[in-house]
């Protein structure tokens, strides 16, 4: 690949080593994907890899869909700078602020964007609507919101992969989740002694119908973990993600992994977790989303994260 994109690869693995879960006896480790690189991070890393791929090879651009802090969308346009792709972004709403942080910094490295009303948006993954923008963008693959398709999913699975490579196998294997592909990847590549504990960001239990797709039947989908539905918040979560800076260094983003880590340690305090266990986090990245989170919240003090 691109000699300029340099990529951490596989992602760093460290223990985490706090009183709560040295009191419960519990090993607790954090696959820092985060980490893979300071723009291109996370599973949209994963996701695009393959993508990437057949852009280049057919010599096309890339378009693609999200709102207006999408982690998807910052990823895109960033790893398509590297690639030298042109690429578009259609964002949902028509009266988004183009100047908030994410989208001034993709228009910065050349990502063109449009604005769609909501109910453009709406029809995203209707094929008649496909059908007339692959028309109207011919030298572009359209890649799904959130980067989901079948090769985002191969390429998770070498984040599986990776996991099988450790030195040890981990009991539980904890990850959050938005429309649970990361977690389907996951699901066809760790070891079969791993339950995934899958932490739903969103609202319902709608991510089930997903995973019974599998194979592989450990796993786990936690749904009362979502403080509202997606990107809500409480003071509560916003003070997890601030204490656990504080005590690990880690940051971590409100809309994803900050849920699973408040999930996990509420499961803890109810003895729901096997003393002794071997545990690994994924840290899926989304941390370019604080700095537009604080600009949300700049008036109130508790929902700041530092
Ligand atoms: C997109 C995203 C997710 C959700 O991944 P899915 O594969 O849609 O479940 C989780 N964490 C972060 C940081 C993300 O950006």
């Amino acid at each position: 690949m691109n000699p300029s994109l340099s990529l951490q690869i596989p992602s760093p693995v460290q223990r985490i080593d706090i009183d709560l879960y040295r009191e419960k006896n519990l090993e607790v480790y954090i696959k820092r994907e985060d980490l893979i690189h300071p723009e291109v991070s996370g599973n949209k890393w994963r996701k695009l890899k393959y993508n990437i791929e057949q852009a280049k090879k057919e010599n096309k651009g890339i378009l693609t869909f999200g709102g207006a802090f999408s982690n998807h969308i910052y990823a895109t346009a960033h790893a398509a700078r590297y690639f030298g792709l042109p690429c578009i972004g259609l964002i949902r709403g028509k009266y988004v602020d183009l100047n908030n942080p994410s989208l001034s910094a993709v228009r910065a490295v050349g990502m063109q964007l449009e604005l769609l009303s909501r109910e453009e948006y709406g029809k995203k993954e209707e094929e008649d609507f496909l059908e007339v923008l692959q028309k109207k963008y011919p030298d572009y693959l359209i890649i799904p919101e959130g980067g989901n398709n079948a090769k985002a999913i191969e390429g998770l699975k070498e984040l599986g992969k990776e996991i099988n490579d450790l030195a040890f196998t981990p009991d539980l294997i904890l990850v959050p989740a938005g429309t649970a592909s990361t977690a389907r990847g996951l699901l066809r590549s760790i070891p079969k002694q791993s339950q995934l504990l899958v932490f739903s960001s969103l609202k319902g239990d709608f991510l089930n119908d997903r995973l019974v797709l599998e194979e592989n039947e450990n796993w786990i989908l936690q749904t009362e973990f979502h403080f509202g539905g997606y990107a809500r918040v409480n003071a509560d979560l916003i003070n997890t993600i601030n204490t656990f800076k504080t005590q690990t260094g880690i940051p971590l983003d409100p809309i994803y992994t900050a849920k699973m880590l408040y999930g996990f340690h509420a499961l803890l305090e109810r003895g729901a977790i096997e003393a002794n266990s071997k545990i690994l986090l994924i840290h899926t990245g989304g941390l370019q989303g604080i700095l537009g989170h604080n600009i949300k919240y700049q008036a109130q003090e508790e929902l700041r994260i530092q």
